[in-house]
């Protein structure tokens, strides 16, 4: 049994390692060492004290020193930094930021739990002080000032998580937002369509997006700063957040000689150990195993540090704890909708050449009868063979989380879509439906894989593109739909007429079917199919169809 164990790092990973470790022996010796002055404290909320929905600042300390030391019997070390390893004399050395005064400590586990800094481009101007990144307390401090001591107009330069959650805060405090983002899309795990949902949400919140846009140089402006852009737009504005991503902070183990994958992160194994034994390493700065498309990967996320740190502390307290991988399932709120993501996605798929099937399914959240039904937006992806879930995204504004949660867990239990087509969940009209979305992408994806529905994707069928005329675009909404927009070309023949009228549709054509969501279109088909007409199903319907395809980028 270890006697100490020397912890570097104490907010996430660190200070849920320290408490385990503590839980599984009272023996143990356990020094917990920050660079910061606050350990424990709620990284994920700090956006939203900027913004003042979280209105306390020591909500935000999940654990003050104090409490945790007393609670844990931990010695810990804040404001104080690890500036080395040595490994064959198994000590650190740290410094006392205060006073500048250095020491060794010794140690017989060493964990790491450094975290990731978040990524600052070398371009003209970044070092200004109104240019901000967040990551801890103080920087959430800096830009809160900022914006208490009155700022107005804000440019966020990246549209991942943070940069969305400062967008959304921003404005909150009535702040002009600008955002500007290098790829076509926000929110990177997400495929564009279902990104194109937010895109819509942050501009019916007056936040000006600057796609496939990238901030070149920040000039100062007065007061205040004129952001230069590549596409040559300026903006003046008063601050700038800087949310570009996240590199792992793993200088110390790279000195130390611990193995670093390409883009810095520590190589662990299953049971979080480096490659020397006596070191551990957990959290944001390490790379794990993807469960779903096999491989490595780096996922900075809380959930997976939080678990990681539990499976090293029981490592290094001498039990046998293994980690599955991270499948990065992640969930982010935007002006009142959410939008989560597990698994693989559409582009990483492609971008890897695995072979996949996809439908969309569209479906109030809870039971269209009882008052307040919101829409769901469902995207499954599963293999072509077999029908194992491979990933999932869903938007909307109510009924996220749950439906992003169960299908996180059927990807873990390596299910099938035939297993969604089983899965029970809990119904009562104001929670779900007898036949929840879940069920549904189960029965869609089914029908996909075993024939009883084709489908033709939204991207097959650009507007206006020669490939359209070789279809009959069917639209089976009632006319009073029809008029109120429909896919340019469409025919349309509402569903309850079919049965008389489906010899008005052009001979020797296939017939590419739509309705608002997909359902109506597939009743559609199953009648087409026995006239003999070579039929299939826009998938997703209008609703995917116009997401794609949006009027505005
Ligand atoms: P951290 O929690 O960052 O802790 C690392 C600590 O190590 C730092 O405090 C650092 O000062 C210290 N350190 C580094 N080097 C040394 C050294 N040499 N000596 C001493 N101390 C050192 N994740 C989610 O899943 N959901 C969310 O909603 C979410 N929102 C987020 C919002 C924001 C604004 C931020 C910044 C992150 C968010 N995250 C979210 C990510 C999540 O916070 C991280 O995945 C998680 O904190 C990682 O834990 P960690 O222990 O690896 O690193």
């Amino acid at each position: 049994m270890n006697k100490k164990l020397v912890i570097v790092g104490g907010v996430a990973g660190g200070a849920t390692a320290a408490a385990r470790a503590r839980r599984l022996s009272e023996d143990i010796q356990i020094i917990m060492i920050e660079r910061g002055p606050d350990i424990a404290f709620a990284n994920c909320g700090l956006p939203y004290h900027v913004g003042g929905k979280i209105c306390q600042r020591d909500a935000l300390l999940v654990q003050t020193k104090e409490g945790m030391q007393e609670r844990f019997n931990l010695d810990i070390r804040t404001e104080q930094e690890v500036l080395a390893i040595d490994r064959d004399a198994k000590t650190v050395r740290v410094r006392e930021l205060e006073t500048g005064r250095e020491y060794d400590e010794s140690y017989d586990a060493l964990l790491l739990s450094p975290g990731a800094a978040p990524v600052r481009p070398p371009i003209g101007g970044v070092d200004h002080p109104a240019v901000f990144t967040l990551r801890n307390m103080v920087d959430m401090d800096r830009i809160k000032e900022a914006v208490d001591a009155g700022a107005k107009r804000a440019v966020v330069v990246g549209g991942g998580f943070i940069g969305l959650e400062m967008a959304e805060n921003l404005r909150r405090r009535e702040v002009e937002v600008d955002l500007v983002e290098l790829l076509p899309q926000v929110m990177p795990p997400l495929d564009p369509e279902v990104a194109e949902r937010l895109h819509v949400e942050l501009r019916a919140h007056g936040v000006r997006l600057h796609l496939e846009d990238a901030a070149e140089q920040f000039k100062p402006a007065g007061d205040g700063l004129t952001v230069q852009l590549r596409s040559g737009a300026t903006i003046d504005t008063d601050l700038v957040i800087l949310a570009v991503g996240v590199r792992p902070d793993t200088k110390l183990a790279a000195d130390a000689g611990l193995n670093l994958n390409q883009r810095g992160a520590i190589v662990v194994d299953d049971h979080m150990c480096t490659n020397d034994p006596a070191i551990y390493a957990v959290g944001d700065a390490i790379q794990v195993a993807d469960p779903v498309l096999g491989g490595e990967t780096m996922i900075p996320l809380a959930g997976p540090a939080n678990r990681q740190a539990r499976i090293a502390a029981d490592n290094i307290l001498g039990r046998d704890s293994t980690y599955r991988g991270t499948q990065g399932t992640s969930v982010v709120g935007l002006f009142g909708v959410t939008a989560g993501s597990t698994g693989a996605s559409e582009k990483t798929l492609r971008q890897r050449e695995i072979p996949f099937k996809k439908i969309y399914v569209h479906r109030g959240q809870h039971a269209g009868y009882y008052p307040g039904a919101e829409m769901i937006m469902l995207k499954l992806l599963f293999t072509p063979d077999d029908g194992r879930v491979l990933g999932a995204q869903v938007v909307g504004s109510a009924g996220v989380d749950k439906r992003i949660d169960v299908i996180a867990m059927a990807i873990q239990a390596r299910m099938t879509v035939h297993d969604l087509e089983e899965v029970e969940l809990a119904y009562a009209p104001q929670y779900g439906s007898a036949k929840d979305a879940v069920n549904i992408a189960g029965f869609v994806a089914a029908n996909a894989l075993n024939g009883d529905e084709k489908f033709i994707y939204a991207e097959e069928l650009p507007p206006n593109a020669p490939e359209t005329a070789n279809w009959t675009l069917l639209d089976v909404r009632s006319p009073l739909e029809f008029e109120t927009g429909h896919i340019p070309g469409a025919l349309n023949i509402p569903l309850p007429e079919l049965r008389t009228r489906w010899k008005e549709l052009p001979a020797g054509k296939p017939v590419a079917s739509y309705c608002g969501v997909g359902q109506r279109a597939y009743y559609a088909n199953r009648i087409l199919r026995t006239h003999g007409i070579d039929c299939t199903n826009i998938a997703g319907g209008l609703m995917t169809y116009s997401l794609v395809h949006p009027s505005e980028k």
